[in-house]
């Protein structure tokens, strides 16, 4: 079998900082006692609880009657399993811990189990290009395994978002706006696999989460392997540097989540990354650069970045101006994947993003949905 490359026209290559967090596991224990997480992950021989307890194979329904029914897909329709182990943004989970050794082999016995569960699945596990040179001795172990295909892409942002790396990885139209269990296919993040190894080793429930420390406000960058419920004041109160205002945000620095201090880790989280509040670091970030809101100077930089060929100074415009109708539908709004980049890049500081979800939105509400605009000519099981 033979790794395949797949090309991205479009998207932002983010630079890396230096304050990734480092492949190096520590067991973290609170001082404080955690109550019985409620998310912890318990054992079934039955593969599809597993998939189940992360939400994915909820399937989104399409039915205006039925709009609020969410129901779970069966395990025939499952055609086809993503791995996503790119690394595309400036901080990422460091994805070398899965191709060394320990780590490497529950790994690979997770991919395995997935297969003998679900024989009729074809796995494709995603990296970057330069990923795959520095790990070649064990992709190659794992493209040996019946039925798994390692794809490569160009490391760019927002690759690693599904609306874009299945159409371009599978050749399948996305619905926008709904789960990828919609077409049959289950995204997974690799963490999932090696736990997926624990749970059916030890046949005991997984209560532990492993998280990564990013970001120029901790003092290591760590991975943390933590008890799920742990709260974000507890890992702070180790961890962090001394003597600094930071902003805490979840998994991804263009499409996360702000966390406060009383938060508790969940089982979707992977990464924590800390930036230091309004002032500059060594490597540039500054979270209060660029001063308050002005005007757009129609510089054409979001239309540039939207990896969607969308212009997002013009759905701003048309939302401001409350010019929501069939135009800015026609205007493609429902295609927007929200992945950020068009905030990212305005010099005026304008958020076209919350413009967007809120016309989408407006939209839904005078029954000009995404069914209508998102789901001509897809195939769903
Ligand atoms: S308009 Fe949507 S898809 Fe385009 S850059 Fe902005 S958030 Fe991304
Ligand atoms: S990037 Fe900002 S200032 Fe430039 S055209 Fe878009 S909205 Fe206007």
């Amino acid at each position: 079998m033979k790794v395949t490359h797949k090309k991205f026209n479009g998207g932002y290559r983010f630079k890396k900082f230096e304050d990734q967090s480092q492949a190096k596991v520590v067991d973290f224990q609170p001082s404080s006692t955690v109550e019985a997480a409620v998310d912890e992950i318990t054992y079934s021989d039955n593969i599809m609880d597993y998939l189940k307890s992360f939400g994915l194979t909820l399937r989104k329904s399409i039915d205006q009657a039925l709009y609020d029914e969410d129901v779970h897909i069966q395990k025939d329709s499952i055609g086809k399993m993503v791995i996503n182990m790119t690394q595309v943004e400036s901080y990422d989970f460091p994805m070398d811990i899965f191709f060394e050794e320990d780590n490497a082999n529950d790994f690979i016995e997770g991919l395995k189990i997935l297969k003998n569960k679900l024989p009729q699945v074809q796995i494709h596990l995603v990296l970057c290009e330069n990923q795959l040179k520095k790990h070649e001795t064990k992709i190659s172990e794992i493209m040996s395994l019946q039925g798994v295909q390692v794809t490569t892409v160009v490391d760019k942002y927002p690759i690693n978002k599904k609306e874009l790396l299945i159409p371009i990885l599978l050749d399948m139209k996305y619905p926008i706006g709904y789960p990828s269990a919609n077409i049959g296919v289950i995204m997974m993040e690799p963490y999932m696999i090696t736990q997926l190894y624990c749970l059916y080793k030890d046949k005991k429930p997984i209560n532990h989460a492993m998280v990564a420390l990013a970001g120029p406000g901790w003092k290591d960058n760590l991975i943390l392997n933590l008890p799920l419920g742990t709260k974000v004041k507890e890992i702070t109160q180790a961890y962090l540097k001394e003597d600094r205002q930071v902003r805490l945000i979840k998994n991804s620095l263009m499409t996360g989540q702000v966390f406060s201090m009383e938060d508790k880790i969940d089982k979707g989280t992977y990464l924590l990354i800390a930036l230091s509040e309004g002032s500059k670091d060594s490597h540039g970030i500054n979270i209060g650069l660029h001063g308050p809101v002005r005007a757009c100077i129609s510089c054409g930089q979001c239309q540039n970045v939207c990896p969607v060929g969308l212009i997002p100074h013009l759905l701003h415009k048309h939302v401001e101006q409350g010019l929501v109708n069939e135009r800015l539908a026609d205007l493609k709004i429902f295609n927007c994947i929200e992945c950020n980049l068009c905030n990212y890049g305005c010099p005026s500081k304008i958020d076209l993003i919350g413009s967007i979800i809120k016309g989408k939105e407006q939209l839904e509400e005078i029954e000009l949905s995404h069914k209508d605009y998102q789901l001509k000519g897809i195939k769903e099981v």
